[in-house]
């Protein structure tokens, strides 16, 4: 099989063969494909992160009032 496929460069558009020997295919150039990498990665960093919890939100959980009133026992106790 030594027919060459032509694909057009993810990135420039511009068609290239599709062989084992073009090591940067789809990509025409290690150019293209270094600069649609970086488009990926500089994608990925604009995800924001989540927000944490908020600490005031936490302590109003009625999960934690029974936390709250221990302490506060423990409290007069001493
Ligand atoms: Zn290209």
């Amino acid at each position: 099989m030594s027919e060459e496929r032509l694909v057009p460069c993810p990135y420039c558009g511009k068609e290239t063969p599709f062989v084992s020997s073009n090591p940067h295919r789809p990509f025409c150039s290690e150019r293209c494909q270094l600069l649609d990498l970086g488009k990926w990665s500089s994608e990925k960093f604009r995800i924001p992160a989540e927000e944490a919890p908020d600490l005031n939100e936490v302590n109003k959980n009625p999960e934690t009032d029974s936390e709250d009133t221990d302490q506060e026992s423990r409290g007069r106790l001493n």
